[in-house]
């Protein structure tokens, strides 16, 4: 049986060699979702987010409702999440949107018939009738065509036919791109841009990720490829599509509209449904709920809070304090991190030479009591590591000392000036603890002496021990090897 041709991405790379940029078929749009950091939904007052001492995977269905956000006959909206707005207007300013004020954003009703949306639609500022709050923007050069906010429906599990509302009214951003990406490598780049630059507003819940629709067109119409809930599965699924559309167009197939999901353990985009239009979902204004009116004071106000993004930081990073580009990416993945440099440098340290007291030894004590800056109960101040930095660089205390002290600057830093106990010891007080070491060892001196290597490791050891690691390495090395030598 002959074997239908296979087309790889290597010939996609011809076919756009061949066409040239401007003429190449390949499109490729997003729609993002992200969940909003707010305490509470968009229109009651229920949690939005699972409690912090409960591991939201573990979290028992069905214990942050309420009449409106499980769409009880009769219930009412409440005014809709100030803090959700806010949250939409720092995001439209970093996706360089212009912000719609002074203009009626009017609720939508947007209807579908699905077990996860009990009220029968969904409310969100967008649709064929609705005026966007913020478009026309551009982030990492390519178009963004608008921003709304709508609320999440619940989750159904299709297996059991339950419903768990815990999510259900949550507070979601919706970002639209242009279809200006070309391939699949372009899509995962921007996106952790935008992950990035989301994380320094603090906007988007930390762990609650994103969901994706990704639209391809190739030769024929464009398909959707709905919910896809990772970097990685989208880099996958637009790459299986791209393949299938331009295959299928070699063979003569037409491509429709039609909306597709994708299944990771196939590896595979699986049809769902043609395509819906707009009109399919009956977009109706919302009578129950106030339109919005953003006011122009109050969004420059936000913009005038809103911290330097993270390119910013990065060519500070590099021109300002002539860090190399694989620091920089590491300091400026993280605003927390950026600003404690920024600080550190402040407080007079040279942060460029002791720059792994940050990259290696902070990150390490932070990863190994898994926290971060950000955490609420971590308080790590840059004066403090700077006052230890500045004892290492003087000679006053040994580094290994310092790697010590670090150890405990979780989940709160102090002063180590007035901890008088940390001063390196001086060296004849290194020469008695070695003695002291050496005596009370004799078997190991005997292995050393016949020649076994570690057994000087083994001894610098309980010299570091027995001076709480405040003798110098180095001293207690060259006067441990000068004693043996003498017994
Ligand atoms: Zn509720």
């Amino acid at each position: 049986m002959a074997k239908a041709k296979q087309i790889q991405i290597g010939s996609i790379e011809k076919e756009k060699k061949s066409l040239g940029e401007r003429e190449y078929p390949i499109k490729i749009g997003l729609e993002i979702h992200g969940y909003l950091d707010t305490e509470e939904k968009l229109f009651c007052m229920c949690r939005a987010k699972c409690p912090e001492n409960i591991d939201w995977r573990e979290e028992k269905d069905n214990t942050r409702i309420c009449p409106i956000c499980t769409g009880t006959p009769g219930s009412k909206p409440m005014l809709p999440n100030k803090k959700a707005v806010d949250n939409l207007i720092k995001i439209a300013l970093v996706m360089g949107c212009n912000v719609n004020c002074g203009k009626e954003l009017v609720w939508q009703r947007k209807h579908y018939d699905w077990a996860d949306l009990p009220k029968g639609y969904q409310n969100t500022i967008s649709g064929a009738h609705a005026v966007h709050p913020a478009s026309n923007g551009k982030f990492h050069g390519i178009r963004i065509t608008e921003c709304h906010l709508e609320e999440d429906p619940a989750q159904w599990n299709p297996e059991t036919g339950k419903i768990n509302y815990n999510r259900s009214g949550s507070p979601l951003i919706e970002i639209v791109t242009e279809p200006d990406f070309y391939d699949s490598e372009m899509v995962v780049e921007w996106l952790k841009n935008l992950i990035n630059s989301l994380s320094y507003i603090k906007a988007i819940k930390k762990n609650a990720g994103i969901k994706v629709d990704v639209n391809v067109s190739t030769h024929g119409e464009r398909v959707e490829i709905k919910n896809i809930n990772s970097i990685e599965k989208i880099r996958k699924a637009i790459e299986y599509e791209i393949v299938r559309q331009l295959e299928n167009h070699e063979k003569g197939i037409v491509q429709k509209r039609e909306t597709l999901a994708f299944d990771e353990r196939l590896g595979k985009t699986i049809k769902m449904r043609d395509k819906e239009g707009q009109a399919d979902y009956r977009f109706i204004p919302d009578p129950d709920l106030p339109v919005i009116v953003l006011n122009e004071k109050e969004v420059k106000k936000v913009e005038k809070e809103l911290p330097e993004m993270p390119e910013v930081k990065l060519d500070k990073l590099s021109k300002k304090y002539k860090i190399d580009s694989d620091n920089a990416e590491i300091l400026s993945r993280n605003l927390e991190l950026v600003e404690f440099f920024e600080e550190l440098s402040n407080e007079g340290v040279d942060v460029k030479k002791n720059l792994s007291w940050i990259t290696v030894e902070l990150l390490r004590v932070l990863n190994y009591n898994k926290k971060t800056l950000e955490d609420d109960d971590v308080d790590i101040k840059p004066k403090h590591l700077a006052e230890l930095i500045k004892l290492v660089v003087s000679g006053k205390i040994t580094p290994l000392k310092a790697k010590q002290v670090m150890n405990d600057f979780v989940p709160k830093s102090f002063s180590i000036k007035e901890k008088g106990d940390v001063v390196s010891i001086a060296k004849d007080a290194i020469e008695n603890i070695c003695k002291q070491v050496i005596n009370d060892n004799l078997h190991v001196v005997d292995e050393f002496k016949s020649g076994k290597e570690q057994a000087l490791n083994w001894l610098i050891g309980q010299v570091m021990r027995l001076s709480e690691r405040r003798a110098d390495y180095k001293t207690a090395k060259d006067c441990l090897i000068k004693l043996l030598k003498l017994t």
